[in-house]
């Protein structure tokens, strides 16, 4: 399968499913990692133009892990997304054609987060536009399928209730390698917020897990509207 994750910004599928994507890399499946913000107002001392080249890179490193393309929104700041922008929703629609996904996953349109809830209903509006041949973007030709979509944790999982649940316990170590790319935010929130992403991460993956039974694990809901369902499992 070709399994495409969007997020927000660089680090969020790093956060939210990388333990998943990893799974389905073992399996042998494609993986495309996408952002459709450049991560440029992460910080509050590095400028946003030198912010958004480093998170470029970091996404980079933390794809290369997983032997994953990256797809972005071109020139999409933090905080400039908006749903219904016929400019985003095109560019979604070309980054969706070019990845042809089997299955996607993406943020839920109720995360705590504006970027978040936009890149949600962006990649509910795409993924079926990319369909459609009538509606041209740019050189990608129209995808076959209208894929399945499912909607990955929110942070610390508040007001997020897993429907199905993917074990991690084997990729976490990667998922935290991925996390630790992404320089620029872990420091950053260590040292002004007194975050410890690393910790975050584990301690919700542990949480997930102990809901099913596993010791880490990542939780997800389905979109449920026709025409996504099947009946194959697709979550590894
Ligand atoms: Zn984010």
């Amino acid at each position: 399968m070709r399994v495409l994750a969007v997020g927000a910004h660089p680090d969020d599928l790093e956060i939210l499913c990388a333990g998943t994507l990893a799974r389905y890399r073992r399996d042998g499946h494609q993986i495309i990692m996408a952002h459709a913000c450049n991560g440029n107002c992460g910080h509050f001392i590095i400028p946003p133009d030198e912010l958004a080249a480093i998170r470029a890179k970091e996404a980079e490193a933390a794809a290369a892990l997983l032997d994953a393309e990256v797809l972005t929104l071109e020139g999409v700041g933090d905080g400039e997304l908006v749903a219904d922008d016929p400019a985003q929703r095109r560019a979604m629609v070309e980054l969706i054609r070019r990845a042809r996904p089997d299955v996607i996953i993406t943020h839920t349109p109720d995360d705590y987060m504006p970027d978040h809830v936009a890149t949600s209903q962006l990649v509910f509006f795409a993924s079926f536009f990319a369909s459609t041949p009538n509606y041209k973007t740019g050189t990608a030709p129209h995808h076959e399928a209208v894929p399945p979509i499912f909607y990955m944790d929110t942070l610390a999982g508040a007001n997020f209730l897993p429907e199905e649940y993917v074990d991690i316990t084997d990729t976490l170590e990667i998922k935290l390698k991925m996390l630790e790319c992404h320089q620029s935010q872990l420091v950053w929130l260590r040292e002004h917020d007194g975050i410890d992403m690393k910790e975050f991460v584990e301690v919700t993956a542990r949480f997930r897990g102990l809901q099913c039974g596993v010791r880490y694990a990542e939780g997800f809901r389905r979109l449920r509207t026709w025409p996504r369902a099947t009946t194959a499992r697709l979550l590894p």
